[in-house]
């Protein structure tokens, strides 16, 4: 833990959707530092898996509940105040906007409020979890948090986009007429161990496919572009923001950008595979390029990404290639 760390051993931290992919990883940090941490999840796409190893752990509790239908209160894991609250939950990938809209449109604002209502209840750090999606199909390049962005309001990923510019006013608001102590963090396109294979994202379907020697299917021609974080580098920057007085948004990922083709091609190689690329059908609104503008993240918090999109695939490839034996 390094000595600017606000929060660690004694702290109480609320994770939201703390049996997703990225969540459980910042439990198993927090739980490191020292932090006592409340996990809150309903596994709509997480799972208790994600968590298994800290079942036995005293200083974790793992809580299930639809956060959307307000705070579970009489539960005994979450009578005592928390020192710090991770607005995490939100089903993420394409495949669920489709499939839950509704439920991404209720965690992104009405969750939101509630743990925002329970923030200020406790006098404790918020910290929202939004996304590059923020600037929808965007029309400046790298992004800025400046940037306002460029969303269809009713397109299919909408629900996603819109739910989390809404959880992101509603922070500020609280920052603003409650004096909260919030942050707001615009996560690009993660990736990592713990990522359902059958996500929908496009980095679990390619090595996926690449593993059981499929073909290959990349949406249009595979000339968009995505910058691709690892999970640990993500985490990093997460905690660098929790610790931090910063109100943000601040973006986190990497400058790693490359075309879906050139992403599909790469795990070819690195699985060893003989699946052929194919190109299938691009879905309604898919952003053209995406790349953080990362200028903030390193003045105000110090963030630099460390892993490379080689080792971090790799890593990856070996985590999925475990679970299909
Ligand atoms: P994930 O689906 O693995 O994790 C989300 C977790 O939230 C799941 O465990 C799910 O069961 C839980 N959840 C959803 N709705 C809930 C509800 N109403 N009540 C309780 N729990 C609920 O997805 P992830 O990729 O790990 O994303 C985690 C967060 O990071 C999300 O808020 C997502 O929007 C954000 N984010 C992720 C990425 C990325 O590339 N992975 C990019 C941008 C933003």
């Amino acid at each position: 833990m390094n000595a600017d760390a606000r929060f660690g051993p004694g702290h109480r931290i609320l994770v939201t959707g703390g049996a997703g992919f990225v969540p459980s990883h910042l439990v198993d940090a927090l739980i490191a530092r020292g932090c006592t941490v409340v996990a809150l999840d309903n596994f709509i796409t997480g799972s208790k898996e994600n968590v298994a190893h800290l079942l036995d752990e005293p200083r974790f509790t793992l809580v299930e509940a639809d956060i959307s239908d307000g705070l579970p209160t009489q539960h005994p894991a979450m009578v005592e105040r928390f020192d710090a609250i991770l607005h995490m939950a939100s089903p993420a990938s394409p495949t669920d906007f489709e499939k839950l809209p509704v439920e991404i449109l209720r965690v992104g604002s009405v969750a939101t409020l509630h743990l925002l209502d329970r923030a200020v209840a406790d006098s404790a750090r918020f910290l929202m979890a939004s996304t590059s999606e923020a600037y929808g199909d965007p029309k400046e390049h790298p992004q800025r948090e400046s940037y306002w962005g460029n969303v269809n309001p009713i397109g299919i990923r909408s629900v996603y986009d819109e739910a989390k510019r809404f959880a992101e006013a509603a922070t500020m608001a609280y920052h603003r007429s409650h004096g909260l102590d919030t942050a707001i963090v615009r996560i690009f396109n993660t990736y990592g161990p713990r990522m359902r294979p059958d996500d929908g994202r496009a980095i679990p379907t390619f090595i996926s496919q690449a593993l059981r020697g499929e073909p290959i299917t990349v949406h249009g021609t595979g000339n968009q572009t995505r910058s691709i974080c690892y999970v640990s580098d993500l985490v990093h920057g997460i905690l660098l923001l929790l610790d931090s007085r910063e109100t943000g948004p601040i973006n986190c990922g990497t400058e790693h950008e490359m075309s879906m083709r050139q992403l599909a091609e790469t795990i070819v190689s690195l699985t060893g595979s003989s699946s052929e690329v194919t190109y299938i059908t691009r879905s309604a609104d898919d952003p053209e390029m995406r790349r953080p503008d990362l200028t903030l993240a390193r003045e105000l918090l110090g963030y630099e990404p460390a892993v490379t999109p080689e080792d971090g695939l790799r890593r990856t490839i070996e985590y999925f290639r475990e679970r299909m034996v």
